[in-house]
């Protein structure tokens, strides 16, 4: 065996629970340790070390990422009551996600891990079809209030210094309904943009956005202006030279045009769009667990993950002593992303290398025929087509792997 390959800068590790707990570790003695000299800034996010900790760990991670600017992280369970039993928690503990992107503000990026023999459910689709989802503000943040009966719901805007400036009626109610408030801030919209525009730029990929500003001539309408802005000002010039287009159209002719083209681009989307769709772009290119998902803050942080959660069922099974046949290939590649974009940091780009091998050699591994459960219903029908465990799987990547190095 050669000498490992030295990662300069620490990478601030996340731990999670579950079934991607139990693939995590795998992960990373099968196919890291052997290879790599590694120093890792450990956070154990399981639910457990949460709760002992008061969630002050979730907090400490983000700090982390903040020092060192590069994280990986496994997928972690979000409480509900269910999970208060059946952990004993002290209380209700927030979305580990949701504090990390609060604390680092930001734009989640996910794009589809394609391989030549799980043809995406949409035809056309060839290469990958990147989501930028804005992560801030509108329906996730809203305040909605039962409208009991008739009466008059109004929008009431007061400046800070208590001065009524706006008032409009949204309805005048003649029986029971519903209404709702949402908001944006041109701050965060803006990171948005220019979040948006520099993944492009990296990936060489044209940029698509859409909004309803047709129909909402304020609220939508700031979203497109803020990104016509960014775009005139900061990356018109850069995007000509690389021949690069920014496109903007209506969300609906998007959504057609989209299922139109060859994929081999960015969709930024507003949060609400952004998490429907991506889940549909994401089922669509096979597989929950072929999906990469990445957070970018305008900072210059990043924190790499898997886009599926704990995958819980399987975990209850691997409890139970059953093998199970759990897909960790957006596992794997959260690692090889963090490990991209560190060794580009670093400038080591022989950590670059290791990390697109080790992408080769995941994907080469299911191109012949060695797959999960998830895949082998999706796959194309083909002989050497064979269904393996979770352990296995990884086994059979580290066959390849070092086939390559
Ligand atoms: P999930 O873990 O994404 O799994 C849903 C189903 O998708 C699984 O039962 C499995 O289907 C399939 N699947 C997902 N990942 C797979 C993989 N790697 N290999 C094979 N199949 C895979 O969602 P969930 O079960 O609804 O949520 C479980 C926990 O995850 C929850 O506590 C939630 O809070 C958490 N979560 C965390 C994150 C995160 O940290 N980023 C994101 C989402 C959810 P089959 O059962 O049909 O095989
Ligand atoms: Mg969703």
């Amino acid at each position: 065996m050669q000498n490992k390959i030295s990662v300069k800068t620490p990478i601030v590790e996340i731990d999670g629970d579950e079934m991607t707990r139990v693939m995590w570790k795998m992960v990373k003695e099968k196919l890291l340790i052997p290879y790599l000299d590694l120093k890792l800034e450990y956070y154990d996010l399981g639910l457990k070390k949460r709760d002992e900790t008061d969630d002050k760990i979730t907090i400490d991670a983000a700090e982390a990422i903040k020092k060192y600017g590069v994280g990986v992280k496994c997928a972690t369970i979000t409480p509900n009551k269910d999970r208060i039993k059946e952990y004993n928690l002290k209380q209700e503990w927030k979305s580990p996600n949701g504090t990390i992107r609060a604390a680092l503000d930001g734009t989640v990026f996910r794009a589809p891990i394609l391989v030549k023999n799980v043809p995406p459910a949409v035809k056309s689709w060839k290469r990958p079809i990147h989501i930028g989802r804005h992560a801030y503000g509108d329906v996730y943040k809203n305040c909605e209030y039962r409208v009991p009966d008739a009466g008059k719901a109004e929008l009431v805007y007061t400046d800070k210094d208590g001065k009524e400036l706006f008032r409009g009626t949204i309805q005048d109610f003649k029986g029971p309904g519903v209404i709702q408030g949402i908001h944006n801030t041109d701050k965060s919209i803006s990171s948005f943009a220019k979040a948006c525009f520099t993944y492009a730029y990296d990936m060489k990929v044209p940029l698509w956005f859409g909004t309803k500003d047709t129909i909402s001539k304020t609220y939508d309408a700031e979203f497109r202006k803020i990104f016509e802005d960014e775009y005139k000002k900061n990356w018109e010039q850069k995007y000509k030279e690389a021949n690069l287009e920014y496109f903007f159209t209506l969300i609906d002719d998007t959504v057609a045009r989209i299922m139109k083209t060859e994929g081999g681009l960015l969709w930024a989307c507003k949060n609400y769009d952004g998490d429907v769709m991506s889940d549909m772009v994401g089922s669509a290119y096979g597989s929950l667990a072929m999906m990469t998902s990445v957070l970018v803050s305008p900072n210059g942080f990043y924190e790499f993950e898997a886009s599926h959660g704990t995958v819980q069922k399987h975990y209850y099974k691997h409890l139970k002593g059953e093998k199970t046949s759990t897909n960790s290939m957006a596992l794997i590649f959260a690692w090889t992303g963090c490990l991209k974009k560190r060794g580009e940091l670093d400038k080591t780009p022989e950590v670059v290398e290791f990390a697109k091998k080790l992408e080769t050699a995941a994907i080469e591994t299911v191109e012949s025929g060695i797959m999960t459960a998830d895949l082998i219903k999706v796959a194309e029908p083909n002989p050497n087509n064979r269904q393996v465990y979770t352990e296995e799987f990884i086994d059979a990547i580290r066959k390849n792997l070092d086939k390559k190095l």
